[in-house]
């Protein structure tokens, strides 16, 4: 059968036949969307001959935009050399170990091993077996409770959205009953008369009070992103981290850090845990290690754990058949090599991340915005009904979609979360390009106003 592949028709297949991820399906099924059929640089072009900037970076994957040939050129490589070969049955393959050392060199000093999995989400599944796996061969075979966050996205299986703290998730199917949740460090939404610093004490001790009523003995991990990204970039005050490493120090629990959209820049550092000085036992990662190019995710385990896994015999059974693909471990050791040989995380964390995160705090001054926040190449945008009260407007309202699809209609893609236009692009924008970006986003909420 020959296809038909214009731009209409494309669309008109593609709401026919293709449900389309966290979409409200019976609205996609009537009114379509865009097919994206090329990138370049930081801008996606669609069928109908549309160029826009992608103030996303795909999907907080592309830190390093779209043109890196280097990785188009080393996945490639690969693919001619060996396709796909497995890693259970005491085989590796060259990308694999090279790219587990190349990790070992940017992460924490603590962090000498790595479990690969395809995606975040069946990294944090990863974790869970992991942790589960650690306390029952120290002996404590009751430690198997998780504490996370409320709004947290910790991906979509079924573990990790119970780990997740999305309500919407959680209600379409029932969560794990061993994960239990706490507040964020929304200050802007809940903080109240206290200030960022009281407020950022008072959430953190949640955790502890949380332990005390589950039972120190029973609560093996908290979980947690250095900032919270799909629940609406929530930078947390200067006294929360510290205080959250404390309790997990003091009560002998284990703190998981979610770096699948902090880390390798994002956040001016390498990972956000370098950012908050975190010191993790458990780093999850993924999009950005092959710059969205190549399915990867994967588990960083520390020393703790990990002497714990060696010591023990017995084995661990847990594993994906594309565990360490050969492909996609090739397209992460050429973006992490991009990486290092640009300094581009440096370069971004002086330079544009800055001149990013004062033009957008412009915006402050716009009547329906109430706060700007951010950290490094990440940023949203909250609108308010109401900038002195601080009132916020109805959880996705219709005015924070409408203002998401007038920045698109004007060429720029950013997200809507609740009340918030979320925005993080590409680490290799030039100034004049964020200034494009903070223009367009500017006119779509004087469209909303
Ligand atoms: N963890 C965080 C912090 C994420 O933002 C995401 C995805 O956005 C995930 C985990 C899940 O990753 P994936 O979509 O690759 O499964």
């Amino acid at each position: 059968m020959m296809m038909k592949t214009d731009s209409t028709s494309l669309r008109q297949l593609d709401q026919d036949h293709h449900f389309h991820p966290f979409t409200d399906l019976r609205d996609y099924a009537s009114h379509g969307g865009r097919i994206v059929n090329r990138a370049e640089h930081i801008y996606i072009y669609d069928t109908d001959g549309n160029r826009m900037l992608d103030g996303m970076s795909g999907l907080w994957c592309c830190n390093l935009g779209y043109s890196q040939h280097q990785i188009v050129e080393a996945i490639y490589q690969q693919l001619q050399q060996l396709p796909f070969y497995n890693n259970f049955f005491r085989c590796s393959n060259q990308p694999a170990v090279e790219l587990a050392r190349a990790l070992v060199e940017v992460t924490p000093e603590s962090f000498n091993h790595v479990f690969f999995t395809n995606s975040g989400s069946e990294a944090n599944d990863t974790n869970i077996r992991l942790v589960h796996r650690y306390y029952d061969l120290l002996g404590k075979p009751e430690k198997k409770l998780f504490i996370s966050r409320k709004n947290a996205y910790h991906g979509s299986t079924i573990a990790a959205s119970s780990l997740g703290g999305m309500s919407a998730m959680h209600q379409q199917v029932r969560g794990l009953d061993y994960v239990h949740h706490i507040g964020q460090p929304h200050w802007f939404a809940e903080g109240g008369e206290l200030s960022p610093e009281e407020f950022g004490i008072k959430v953190a001790r949640e955790l502890e009070a949380k332990i005390d009523e589950l039972g120190e003995d029973r609560v093996a991990a908290f979980i947690a992103e250095p900032i919270q990204g799909a629940g609406g970039v929530i930078v947390p005050p200067d006294s929360y981290w510290p205080e959250i490493q404390r309790i997990c120090d003091q009560r002998d629990i284990l703190l998981i850090a979610d770096e699948v959209i902090c880390g390798f820049g994002r956040t001016g550092s390498w990972f956000g845990s370098d950012s908050y000085q975190i010191k993790p036992q458990l780093m999850t990662f993924a999009k950005a290690i092959t710059n969205g190019y190549f399915p990867l995710g994967g588990v960083m385990i520390s020393d703790q754990i990990a002497d714990v896994l060696l010591a023990h015999g017995g084995e661990f059974t847990h594993g994906l058949t594309y565990s360490g693909h050969p492909a996609a471990c090739a397209a992460g050791l050429a973006t992490l090599r991009t990486l290092q040989e640009t300094n581009i995380i440096q370069t971004a964390a002086d330079t544009i991340g800055p001149h990013f995160q004062r033009r957008l705090r412009e915006l402050e001054d716009h009547p329906i915005v109430g706060e700007v926040r951010g950290r490094g190449m990440f940023a949203a945008v909250e609108l308010v009904r109401d900038k002195r009260s601080r009132e916020r407007l109805a959880p996705d309202s219709a005015s924070a979609v409408y203002c998401r699809d007038r920045a698109n209609s004007n060429g720029l893609m950013v997200r809507q979360t609740g009340d918030a236009m979320i925005t993080a692009p590409p680490l290799i924008s030039s100034t004049a390009e964020i200034d494009s970006l903070v223009e367009k986003l500017h006119q779509a909420l004087d469209e909303t106003a």
